[in-house]
Formats: structure tokens, C-alpha cells, sequence
């Protein structure tokens, strides 16, 4: 920064997970004491409660606690008898724990682009990528905003494929009037501590409509057991656990609210950096902005600039899932996606959690400024 001295450097973290924990604290501790006090660890009352609550959230049926987002998705896929064989449609544009899931069955990942505005799957690619041995699309609500399911639910229909949501990024937003999670046949949520909703550690969710398919993965999350020494199918050691469930019971509480700050910071962030040369993503007002990403030629200077003034800016994601090493037994290159491939080198996630002050994000656009305008 030249010869320039600052003094008030001050840091904004991308999140701040104790800014969170400090206004719960107290109800937090409250609901730890009560699961320790009652000394039922696994499948308890907790569980149970918040299954209830989640699916109600979700305006869903069913929802399956488990032990994480990707345990919820692999046990989406192996309830619907997704395996070897089989293909899985997802987008190159997400995180590893997508195609993880799909290749933990057995099937195999077929990536398909972006749409170049939204970044989540673009539905007027997926036909050509639907083969004999497609079963299942799988549109990830990336960044809090819901993938086009208008156009992505009937091109499942027509094909009979099964639509596997990934909404663990998503946590409460909407799509033409519906909750994601309950548009396609099963939704998986990832309560990993810095999502929307987050736990004290590993947690997810899976939610459906349909009764078999929430029997099937209530099963396979515990080891295919039928009743205690009884086990019907191979399963998994998948469950979610009653201390998880006990906070996730108190945070649920404020996903409402903190969704609405979120929007609130984000409508502040598209104001103050109106006129400077980057590229916002489309605002819809049902998403829930996981994260607030802008768009920019200049990404890696940039992110530079906004570390050394101590803001911590991210890249979601810096490598398509097509490009990774531990996917390229797939056999895709560079070249294969390239909308998701421009935009892995230009999106760059700026601080955003409910509990950041609209002076923060003032401080992240004039530090954004400095650099484009020193
Ligand atoms: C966080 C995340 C997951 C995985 O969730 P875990 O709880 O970490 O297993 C899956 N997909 C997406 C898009 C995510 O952001």
C-alpha cells in the first residue's frame, strides 16, 4: 500500500462465528445441559423434535437428521437404489462433497455448465447430458440462490429422473412461492458451523415428501437396522446426534431473522458498490445469500488488496469440480465447461453474516474502491 500507514486496520472476517455464538450463548449452554443432564446421546427426543421442526421449516413431510450434508446426500441417492451403472447430472460449479455423494453409490457424475448469470445449473444444457443410464439431477442452490427448477422439473419429468436437491447452501429460501429442499424428490442440508443454519460441528439433513424413501434413509443412516440387533440392509454410520439436534433446535429459531439481515446487508452492499467496476450476481429476492459474490477480471489483485486492509474475501470455488485431481478419472479437461470455468477465475465472496454492521460493509466497498481507484 505505497508508504501509506494504516493504523485502524481492522479485520472482517468472511464469517464470524463467535459474533453469532455470543448473542446465544445462553440458550445454547441451556440446551448442551439438557441433553447431558438426560444421558441420551443418539436417536433421542432431540432428533426426533428437530426433524419435526426442520421438515416443518422446509414445508416438507419428512426430514432425516444425519451426520452431515454429504451423509444426506449419499443417503438420498442410495434411497432411491442410485449405483453402479447409473449416471447422476450435477454442475462442475459446487462443492467436492456433491460428486462425492454421487460417487460414494457407485454411479457416475455427468457434469453439465452453468448459466452464466446465475451459476447454478443451466437447464438448457441438461438434455443433451441425459443418456439410457441417467437416473437422477441433482441442482445445487449455490450461494443461497434456488438453481431454476421451473425449467429443471419437467425435463426431469420427461425422462422419469429422479431431482436430487443440494441445498445445503440454502438453507429457507424459496422458489416460485416454495421452499427448497421440498420442490424435487428429496433435498440434502449441511449444517456444517458456517452455513446459513450451522451446528457446533458436523451435522445435515435430508427432507422429502415421500414416506419410503424417509423409512429407507432413517435405515441406511443407522446401519440398516430393523430394530436393534435386527439389520435389514447394509447401511451407514450416518446418524445425526442428539447434542447437534439440541442446538440446532435453538439456531432454527433465528434462520428467519438471520436471512433477512443477510438480504438487508446485501441490498447495502449492491448500493455502495454501484458505478465500481465489477459484476454482481443477479438478486432475487427469494434467495438467501450464503454468500455475497461479486464478479471481477481482477479477481486475485483484488482479493490481495482486500487481505493486506484485513478482509478476508473467499473464492467459491477457485477449480471446477471437472479440473480436480481427484476427479479426473472422469476424463473431463480444460475447456469441457467453460462458463464454469471463467467464472472459478472471477467470483469472489465478500464478509457476510447477520451479525456484520452496514459500517463493515461500507469499509469492505471503500477498500474495493481504493483498488480499482487509488
Ligand atoms: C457444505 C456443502 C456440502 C456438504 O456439507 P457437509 O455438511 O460439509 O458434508 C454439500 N454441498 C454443498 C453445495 C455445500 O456447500
Amino acid at each position: 500500500m505505497g508508504e501509506q500507514i494504516r493504523t485502524s486496520l481492522v479485520r472482517i472476517p468472511l464469517v464470524d462465528l463467535q459474533a453469532q455464538h455470543r448473542v446465544l450463548c445462553q440458550q445454547i449452554h441451556e440446551a448442551v445441559a439438557r441433553v447431558l443432564d438426560g444421558g441420551r446421546f443418539i436417536l433421542g427426543e432431540e432428533v426426533l423434535a428437530f426433524e419435526r421442526e426442520f421438515a416443518e421449516a422446509c414445508e416438507a413431510r419428512y426430514a432425516v437428521g444425519t451426520a452431515s450434508g454429504t451423509a444426506a446426500l449419499h443417503l438420498a441417492f442410495a434411497s432411491y437404489g442410485i449405483g453402479p451403472g447409473d449416471e447422476v447430472i450435477t454442475t462442475p460449479l459446487t462443492f467436492i462433497a456433491t460428486w462425492e455423494a454421487i460417487a460414494c453409490t457407485g454411479a457416475r457424475a455427468i457434469f453439465v455448465d452453468v448459466d452464466p448469470e446465475t451459476l447454478t445449473i443451466d437447464p438448457a444444457k441438461l438434455e443433451t447430458a441425459i443418456t439410457s443410464r441417467t437416473r437422477a439431477i441433482v441442482p445445487v442452490h449455490l450461494y443461497g440462490f434456488p438453481a431454476a427448477m421451473e425449467a429443471i422439473l419437467p425435463v426431469a419429468r420427461r425422462y422419469g429422473l429422479r431431482v436430487i436437491e443440494d441445498a445445503a447452501q440454502a438453507h429457507g429460501a424459496r422458489s416460485g412461492g416454495r421452499a427448497v429442499g421440498s420442490m424435487g424428490d428429496a433435498g440434502c442440508f449441511s449444517f456444517y458451523p458456517a452455513k446459513n443454519l450451522g451446528a457446533c460441528g458436523d451435522a445435515g439433513a435430508l427432507v422429502t415428501h415421500d414416506g419410503a424413501i424417509a423409512d429407507r434413509a432413517r435405515r441406511l443412516r443407522d446401519h440398516g437396522r430393523a430394530d436393534k440387533y435386527v439389520h435389514l440392509e447394509r447401511g451407514y454410520g450416518y446418524r445425526l446426534d442428539e447434542l447437534q439436534a439440541a442446538i440446532l433446535r435453538v439456531k432454527l429459531g433465528h434462520l428467519a431473522a438471520w436471512n433477512a439481515r443477510r438480504r438487508e446487508l446485501a441490498k447495502h452492499y449492491r448500493r455502495v458498490l454501484e458505478g465500481l467496476p465489477i459484476n454482481l450476481l443477479p438478486n432475487k429476492d427469494e434467495g438467501v445469500y450464503h454468500l455475497f459474490v461479486i464478479r471481477s477480471e481482477a479477481r486475485d489483485a483484488l482479493r490481495e488488496h482486500l487481505w493486506q486492509q484485513g478482509i478476508e474475501a473467499g473464492i467459491h470455488y477457485p477449480l471446477p469440480l471437472h479440473l480436480q485431481p481427484a476427479c479426473a478419472h472422469l476424463g473431463y479437461g480444460r475447456g469441457d465447461f467453460p462458463v464454469a470455468e471463467r467464472a472459478a477465475t472471477e467470483v469472489l465472496s465478500l464478509p457476510l453474516y447477520p451479525e456484520m454492521s452496514p459500517s463493515m460493509v461500507e469499509a469492505v466497498a471503500t477498500a474495493i474502491q481504493d483498488f480499482f481507484d487509488p
